[in-house]
């Protein structure tokens, strides 16, 4: 391992890396920015595509002229790119594009409670809020609990599994999580969620930019039936998104959202609608979108997905490392030998507000990270051990400053210089809290 590397091979690939940005003293720093968990800056290839792409964008499924047909064509091939890069199932998968995860897993959530209310979802302590509403109005839930590290119990799911026997319509479970940065066995979780006769997704949203996703592993057991994740937090903009999932789910009942494209034939008694994909993309696509993504696919996969995995998993251990060794710092994630993590790091520094570092580190070292829930609030409670009694405080007093903890996230372009300047900050902050 070479700590001394100060800087990513990848930095040069993506844009604003290198921007000065202003102290609160007045001075200009170059901008460090550990917030890659919310969003990640474009690629530069990202952005030459969109620039290449540009003059030629027209209306996609609704022309016949050559830009409208070009686009259309366009299109419809990152359907296939998008499978190939997760390895889904290209003769019964189908590719939904829409605007991000949170909307992928809300039109899934629809799509399941059509045909059978009654179903149970199995989620965890551990989701995002996007992975956790959605199912909430539509079916019972039951949420695999989580251990004193913070990490998922198996048991825990296959106990569920076998209490609510032949009911559990789908266990739905982030890849990897956006608050302590484990990687959940998908697979492991998948196989389970098969014996007893439920279908997995999986919020990629986290996990797709940073790891290889393989929704098809050799035993079928093992297989992931939906995923779904945001282009913008794997160096494209904002605007598009993916949910894949079987042809089957999506070829009965009707989406949630419904409108031009989504029907073939329209009259005022009767309608027939489109085969799925485009039956679930009301209006017009965001072509674009879709094609920022592409180009960001395969610049990740020509850099290999594995090589960024394993570089950004020294980042967060040279960082575990260096803030285990700062007093008055408590981590809220473990880095275990031989276990995947994503370059995701919670922490507080005691006896300060998790907002309060967040702003010092911000103002006065040009640091960007994020503090708060991360929209993961159940989980943060339960890894900062906040009793319902506490919560209720909250919910009456409507008291501003919640509990919450910092959190630095990683992509690939940040280097161990960069942790070295947080860490410094952060033993002067210690030092001299104000
Ligand atoms: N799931 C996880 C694990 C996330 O981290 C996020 C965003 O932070 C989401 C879902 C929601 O993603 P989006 O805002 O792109 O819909």
């Amino acid at each position: 391992m070479n700590y001394k590397l100060s800087e990513s091979i990848y930095r040069h690939l993506v844009m604003g890396t290198d921007m000065k940005i202003p102290l609160y003293n007045g001075e200009w720093v170059t901008g460090i920015n550990f917030d890659n968990a919310a969003s990640t800056p474009p690629l530069v290839s990202v952005m030459e595509e969109i620039n290449r792409f540009a003059p030629m964008y027209s209306s996609v499924h609704r022309g016949t002229g050559y830009k409208s047909q070009y686009s259309s064509q366009i299109y419809e091939e990152a359907r296939s790119i998008v499978l190939n890069f997760v390895n889904a199932d290209p003769n019964n998968d189908t590719v939904i594009f829409v605007k991000n995860t949170t909307e992928a897993i809300n039109k899934l959530s629809y799509r399941l409670c059509e045909d059978n209310k009654k179903g149970i979802i199995i989620s965890t302590w551990m989701e995002h809020h996007s992975n956790d509403l959605p199912w909430r109005n539509k079916f019972q839930v039951d949420y695999v609990d989580i251990n004193s590290q913070g990490k998922l119990n198996l048991t825990d799911l296959e106990n569920k599994l076998i209490r609510h026997k032949g009911k559990v319509k789908l266990v739905t479970v982030t890849g990897a999580s956006n608050v302590t940065g484990y990687i959940n066995p998908i697979h492991k979780i998948a196989e389970l969620a098969h014996r007893y006769r439920a279908q997995i997704l999986v919020d990629g949203a986290q996990m797709v930019p940073h790891t290889i996703v393989n929704m098809r592993p050799e035993n079928p057991l093992q297989r992931i039936d939906y995923l779904a994740f945001s282009a913008h937090k794997m160096y494209a903009p904002f605007g598009s998104g993916v949910l894949i999932g079987p042809q089957e789910t999506f070829q009965k009942g009707v989406s949630e959202m419904v409108g031009g494209g989504t029907a073939e034939i329209v009259t005022h008694d009767w309608v027939i609608w489109n085969d799925p994909p485009m039956k679930d993309e009301a209006g017009s696509p965001n072509v674009i979108g879709v094609v920022a993504l592409v180009a960001a696919i395969k610049t990740l996969s020509a850099l290999n997905m594995k090589k960024i995995d394993h570089y950004e998993y020294q980042l967060a251990e040279y960082a575990y490392t260096g803030l285990r060794s700062i007093p008055g710092i408590t981590l809220y994630t473990q880095l275990s030998p031989g276990e995947p993590h994503i370059g995701v790091i919670p922490f507080n520094i005691k006896g300060m507000h998790h907002e309060r570092v967040g702003s010092i580190l911000s103002q006065e070292a040009g640091i960007a990270v994020r503090t708060g829930c991360f929209c993961t609030q159940p989980y943060i409670q339960k890894l900062l051990s906040i009793s319902p009694k506490q919560m209720e405080y909250y919910k009456k007093s409507r008291n501003s400053s919640r509990p919450g903890v910092v959190r630095i996230s990683f992509g690939l372009y940040n280097n161990f210089n960069e942790i070295n300047i947080l860490l410094q900050t952060l033993e002067q902050i210690v030092r001299h809290p104000t």
